[in-house]
């Protein structure tokens, strides 16, 4: 279809019924959005990752199930509690409930992922109801027939042949008299197993959707007017930018701006679909495009804050002079799969940050990795720490930028002061409890007077 656009709503989107509302309002005033991808309600997943954990007692399983319900038969209730939709929504809901019940749950990577997929799949059963009601033609698609991945369970790879194959084959045909609603963030593997993308997944499906249906735009509908820049939370002294290229955004996203998932724009460079970042609260104040080329190019575009990095610090005398010894620590991050954020080596040492993720099924650096390591190597961890990275143009050739970003921190201690990978960031580490204070000088150094 000709200038198609994919829509994907975030968890405070769909939040409630008059949230699901305003998203329904978005899509029925423009014809062009006819593929729609939601989150699960916000609350839901940490709800359902909470499930998973060894640690849950009868009680804890009983009480999380039961706020589950609660908040979808909000929904179900000022929809009129049309019965086949009770009918689907309690099929799931005791599905759900059987997965938690497994004992094999807590040692079950897959089992994990379809627990979790359950968030997902009632809020696009109830979107798709909401829309009816508004007499649009819509469907509830299960997108685990199109999105395949592998079985990396928590954090799957895409097939992105296989899913353009299956998007057109079964979406493409259909898009002129229907929309289509599907979930975000969950996928399936070659033998039909339910998988999922990572948490905040559900950016980085519709993007791999838009570019399996060649779509012109896809459009992210979440809780802020646009990428703002640095996250509105951390200070008030934050603004929507309302142009910013792949390059500055993608960097924003792996650098932990939580606004979009980090491999959103990896399908949407790829297929030049243009990306626009919206609030579906406030529709019509405009929000952020992201776009291949932009005009305006400045030094300092934006702040990125990821929190829960950890520091693991390498010492072996052997370093010295000899190769080989990096290649085998990567060889075992790698083997684990844990991928590494920020690097920087002594002559006989190599300090690396890793993400050690909260309210998630996928575990960052573990005892088995730690102990591997040590087996050839001195081996220091430390917790509590914070990444900050100031994200740019050409800040490799800008004169002044470390002392301009170095005299606004200096009465803050900061760690792997990193520059050079890249002409977009400039990195650090600093202590937790230092993070947002860090962000609010520095945004004020390099935003406010401009
Ligand atoms: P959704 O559920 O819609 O995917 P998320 O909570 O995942 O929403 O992402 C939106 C949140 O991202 C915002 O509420 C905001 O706190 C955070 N955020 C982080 N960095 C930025 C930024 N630079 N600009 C705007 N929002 C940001
Ligand atoms: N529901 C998933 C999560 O909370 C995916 C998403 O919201 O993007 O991580
Ligand atoms: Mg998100």
């Amino acid at each position: 279809m000709k200038n198609l656009i994919v829509a994907k709503f975030g968890g405070t989107s769909v939040a409630t019924f008059e949230a699901m509302s305003r998203c329904a309002e978005i899509i029925s005033n423009e014809p062009n959005i006819r593929v729609v991808c939601v989150s699960a309600q916000s609350g839901v997943t940490n709800r359902l990752v909470r499930l998973t954990k060894a640690d849950v007692t009868l009680d804890e399983r009983a009480q999380l199930i039961s706020e589950i319900k609660e908040i979808e038969y909000a929904i179900v209730d000022a929809l009129g509690r049309p019965e086949w939709v009770c009918l689907a929504l309690n099929n799931l809901l005791n599905e759900l409930t059987a997965v938690a019940n497994s004992e094999n749950l807590v040692g079950s990577m897959q089992l994990k992922d379809q627990i979790q997929s359950y968030g997902e799949q009632m809020s696009s059963l109830l979107f798709a109801e909401v829309m009816r009601q508004k007499s649009v033609h819509a469907v509830n698609f299960d997108i685990r027939q199109v999105l395949k991945t592998d079985d990396n369970y928590g954090k799957a790879q895409p097939n992105i042949e296989q899913t353009r194959l299956q998007a057109e084959k079964l979406i493409a045909p259909e898009l002129e008299a229907t929309v289509f609603i599907t979930q975000g963030f969950i996928g399936s593997d070659d033998q039909g197993q339910t998988t999922t993308l990572g948490r905040g997944g559900s950016d980085y499906s519709a993007a791999l959707i838009a570019e399996a249906l060649h779509a012109q735009t896809l459009q992210i509908w979440t809780d802020v007017t646009g990428i703002y820049t640095t996250d509105p939370r951390l200070t008030q002294a934050a603004r929507p930018i309302p142009e910013i290229s792949f390059d500055e955004a993608a960097e924003m996203a792996t650098f932990g701006a939580k606004i979009l998932h980090p491999a959103t724009l990896i399908p949407a460079v790829r297929s030049g679909v243009g990306v626009f970042v919206g609030s579906s609260r406030e529709p019509d104040v405009g929000g952020t495009w992201i776009l291949n080329k932009v005009e305006n190019k400045p030094p300092y575009r934006a702040i990125a804050l990821r929190q829960d990095q950890t520091l693991v610090t390498l010492k072996s005398p052997n370093m010295l002079l000899a190769s080989g010894f990096l290649a085998k620590v990567f060889a075992i991050l790698a083997e684990y799969k844990i991928s590494i954020d920020l690097v920087t080596t002594s002559e006989i040492s190599v300090a690396l940050t890793i993400d050690s993720p909260t309210n998630s099924t996928v575990t960052g650096l573990n005892q088995v990795v730690l102990d591997k390591l040590a087996e050839f190597c001195e081996v220091k961890v430390e917790e509590g720490l914070s990444l900050v990275a100031v994200i740019g143009n050409h800040l490799q050739a800008n004169s002044g930028v470390g002392g301009k970003l170095l005299t606004a921190l200096e009465n803050f201690n900061l760690r792997m002061i990193c520059q050079g990978a890249s002409a977009h960031n400039f990195c650090f580490l600093t202590r937790a409890q230092d993070a947002g204070k860090v962000v609010e000088h520095l945004h004020e150094a390099l935003f406010d007077a401009i």
